[in-house]
């Protein structure tokens, strides 16, 4: 089968001593392409030059809500020349993460908004992360036209699921639907995801899924193979089939090729 990684950050320095390991054993566990997602100026720099280097791998470029406060307009005009390389195929991630506030809502609201019409500008598919924003990216999105997007590694409620859905969104799903008490909630929701907006992701170095987290600390690529086989468990389907029906999604929202040689 082909799985695709929708959301990982193999820039991350973690990821330096082994990297060409991390490529072996996602291709020994069929995961044949990555997206390698920008957070900032220099997380986005270095997954263009990885995705440069690599066929299989595909690059973001944008601010994490976590570093909207060093964002700049100076910052924007970097990533917007960066955005012109033909393998970034997504604006993010951008968004609102209420959670741990390492930026003021402020500067989260103002820098999202000001990428939105980054991404309108340069007709780009974005990737949002939210956490914890209460409604508030909901808000911002209705308010305005919104493009083809993700809402990564959910972890919202039903109510935002469905509001999300209406709006024509992807959901990106994480290892955390793996882990026992943690991921019991998104397990329920997991069946109620339309097969056609349906994305899989590691977001490694984070979220180690079950069971490799109780022997790894890093997450990498190949364990969303993990991902796939428990969300094709929840609903009931056939893993093969849900690889090739996410695989498409993931090449649809993106516009890569789904075709592989
Ligand atoms: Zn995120
Ligand atoms: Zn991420």
């Amino acid at each position: 089968m082909n799985i695709f990684d929708s959301h990982c950050h193999l820039d991350d320095p973690s990821f330096e001593s082994d990297f060409k390991d991390v490529l072996h054993r996602a291709a020994a566990a069929e995961v044949y392409r990555m997206l390698v997602v920008g957070t900032d100026r220099n997380t986005s720099d270095r997954a263009v030059a990885l995705a440069k280097g690599h066929s299989n791998l595909f690059a973001s470029v944008g601010v994490h809500p976590h570093d909207a406060r060093s964002c700049t307009e100076e910052t924007l005009a970097h990533l917007m020349t960066l955005a012109s390389d033909p393998k970034v195929v997504a604006w993010g991630e951008t968004g609102l993460d209420f959670n741990r506030m390492h930026s003021s809502r402020k500067d989260q609201e103002r820098w999202l908004i000001r990428q939105l019409e980054v991404a309108e500008t340069l007709d780009l598919p974005l990737i949002f992360h939210e956490r914890d924003s209460q409604g508030r990216l909901l808000e911002i999105l209705k308010a305005r036209t919104c493009r083809p997007a993700v809402i990564h590694c959910f972890s919202g409620t039903e109510a935002e699921l469905a509001r999300y859905l209406e709006m024509g969104f992807y959901i990106g799903v994480t290892g955390i639907v793996t882990v026992s008490q943690r991921g019991a909630l998104l397990r329920q929701m997991v069946p109620s995801i339309p097969a056609n907006r349906l994305l899989i992701e590691t977001d490694a170095p984070y979220l180690t899924p079950t069971p490799q987290r109780n022997q790894f600390r890093r997450n990498e690529p190949a364990f969303v193979r993990e991902v796939l086989l428990k969300v094709a468990e929840v609903r009931e389907e056939d893993p093969e089939a849900l690889a090739e029906q996410v695989w498409f999604n993931t090449c649809s929202l993106f516009r890569i090729d789904p075709s592989t040689i």
